[in-house]
C-alpha cells in the first residue's frame, strides 16, 4: 500500500503544469510562435557572462574529482565563506560560511525550513494569499504541520494585518514572506516589514517561544523603478532567509541556493543543526558541487533583467487601457490582474481560446485574478495585447 497522499500528488499535475503541457501541445498543431504562454516563471534571459566564464574556468582548470565530487553537506566553506561576503558587503551584516547552508534552489531551502521547525502536526505555519502554492505541499506533507492562509488584501497586495493578528496563536511556528512576490509582484513596504516585525515580536514574548519569519527571496534582485527593497533579516531576529540563483542569474535547472541562518536566531546552534538535520532527512545534501564554485565567483552578479522591466510597463499600460484591473508590480516578472469574471479559472479557460495561457488566481489563493508570467520576449508581448483586447470584448469592455 502506498502513502496516498503522496500518490495524489504524484497523480496530479499542478495547474501551471497542465497549462504548460497544453501549450505545447497547441504548439505542435499552431506553430511555437502562436501560443502566448504567460504559464512558468521560467527566466528567459540569459545567465551574465561571468556564469560561462566561471563555468570554463573551473572544468579547464581543476582535478574532475574537485569539481564532481561530494563537498560537506551544507556546501563548501569556501563557497558559503564568498556568499557571506558577498552579502555583507551589499548589507552591511557580519555573516560567515556558518551562517549558510546551500541547497538545490529556493524550494529546497523553504522545504529544509519547515522541517526543522515542525515539530508536533499542533505546528501551524502561515502563509499569505496570493502565495506560491508550493508552500502548502511542503508544509503538510514535507513537515507534516498546518498551512494557515491569510486572505488576499487585494487591493494593494500588503498584508492583512487585521486577519493575520486572529490567525496567530501559540501553534504558529513560523511565518512566510515572499517579497518581490510571486504572483503579485509587489513588494512589501518599509511600514508592512515593521509592523509585521513589531507584531512578532511581541506575539513571541506572549507565547514564550519564537515565531519564525521565513523570508522567501528568489526574487530579491529583480526590482523595478530603482525602488529598494528591504533586506529583512536585519529587521527581524528570527529570520531565516531562502534563496535561489535561479532567477537573479537565470539559472533554474542547476538547482543552487542557500538557507542563511543568522547569528541573531535565538538558539542559533541548533537551528542551523536542526537545518542540517532536515538536510539528511530529506537528502538535501551536498548541492550542486559545480555550481557551489560557480556561485562563489558570481555571488554579486545578476542577469541583465532590464527586458521585465520593459515587459511590465508594455503589459500594464495595455491591459490597463483596455479597462482590466491590476495592481502595479514593482518586481519579479508576474502581472496578477483581477479577471473579467469571478470565476478565474473560466476567464482563464476562454483565454485558451486565443491560445492566451494564463494561470487562475485560485492557485495561489486569490480567487478573481489570473496570472501572467512575462519573462517571455518583448515580442511575444507585444503580439499578446489585440488578444488580451479581443478577450476583454467578450466582456463588454
Ligand atoms: N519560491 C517562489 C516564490 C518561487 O516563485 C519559486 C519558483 O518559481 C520558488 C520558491 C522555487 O524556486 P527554485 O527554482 O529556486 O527552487
Amino acid at each position: 500500500m502506498l502513502n496516498q497522499n503522496i500518490l495524489a500528488l504524484g497523480k496530479k499535475r499542478s495547474t501551471i503544469r497542465e497549462i504548460f503541457e497544453f501549450g505545447n501541445q497547441r504548439a505542435k498543431l499552431v506553430g511555437r510562435e502562436n501560443i502566448f504562454d504567460f504559464s512558468l516563471g521560467n527566466p528567459n534571459v540569459p545567465a551574465p557572462d561571468s556564469v560561462q566564464h566561471a563555468i570554463c574556468d573551473i572544468v579547464n582548470t581543476q582535478h574532475p574529482s574537485a569539481i564532481h565530487g561530494y563537498t560537506s553537506a551544507p556546501g563548501n566553506e569556501d563557497s558559503r565563506a564568498a556568499i557571506a561576503e558577498s552579502l555583507n558587503a551589499r548589507f552591511g551584516t557580519d555573516y560567515s560560511a556558518k551562517n549558510l547552508y546551500l541547497t538545490l534552489g529556493a524550494a529546497a531551502s523553504i522545504s529544509l525550513c519547515f522541517k526543522a521547525l515542525a515539530a508536533s502536526s499542533e505546528d501551524e505555519f502561515i502563509v499569505f494569499a496570493p502565495f506560491f502554492p508550493e508552500y502548502q505541499v511542503f508544509i503538510e506533507h514535507g513537515a507534516g504541520a498546518k498551512c494557515v492562509v491569510i486572505p488576499a488584501q487585494v487591493q494593494d497586495f500588503q498584508i492583512n494585518f487585521e486577519e493575520f493578528e486572529n490567525k496567530l496563536n501559540p501553534h504558529t511556528k513560523g511565518v512566510v514572506i515572499n517579497s518581490p512576490n510571486n504572483p503579485s509582484g509587489v513588494v512589501y513596504s518599509d511600514e508592512t516589514i515593521n509592523r509585521l516585525s513589531a507584531l512578532l515580536n511581541a506575539k513571541s514574548e506572549e507565547y514564550g517561544h519564537p515565531i519564525f519569519l521565513i523570508s522567501d527571496e528568489p526574487y530579491r534582485e529583480i526590482i523595478f523603478d530603482g525602488i529598494e527593497v528591504p533586506f529583512i533579516a536585519p529587521k527581524y531576529k528570527n529570520t531565516l532567509v531562502c534563496y535561489s540563483y535561479s532567477k537573479s542569474l537565470s539559472l533554474p535547472g542547476e538547482r543552487i541556493g542557500y538557507v542563511l541562518v543568522p547569528n541573531t536566531v535565538d538558539e542559533f546552534e541548533d537551528v542551523y543543526a536542526a537545518i542540517c538535520g532536515a538536510g539528511r532527512v530529506l537528502g538535501y545534501v551536498c548541492a550542486p558541487a559545480l555550481f557551489q564554485q560557480v556561485i562563489a565567483r558570481c555571488a554579486a552578479d545578476i542577469a541583465d533583467i532590464s527586458i521585465y522591466e520593459e515587459n511590465r510597463n508594455i503589459l500594464l499600460e495595455g491591459l490597463t487601457s483596455m479597462g482590466y484591473n491590476c495592481v502595479k508590480p514593482e518586481g519579479a516578472f508576474y502581472l496578477f490582474p483581477q479577471t473579467l469574471e469571478e470565476n478565474d479559472y473560466a476567464f482563464c479557460e476562454r483565454a485558451q481560446k486565443y491560445d492566451l495561457l494564463l494561470v487562475p488566481g485560485a492557485d495561489f489563493g486569490a480567487p478573481g485574478h489570473m496570472r501572467i508570467s512575462y519573462c517571455v520576449q518583448t515580442e511575444t508581448v507585444q503580439r499578446a495585447l489585440p488578444l488580451f483586447k479581443k478577450l476583454a470584448k467578450e466582456y463588454g469592455l
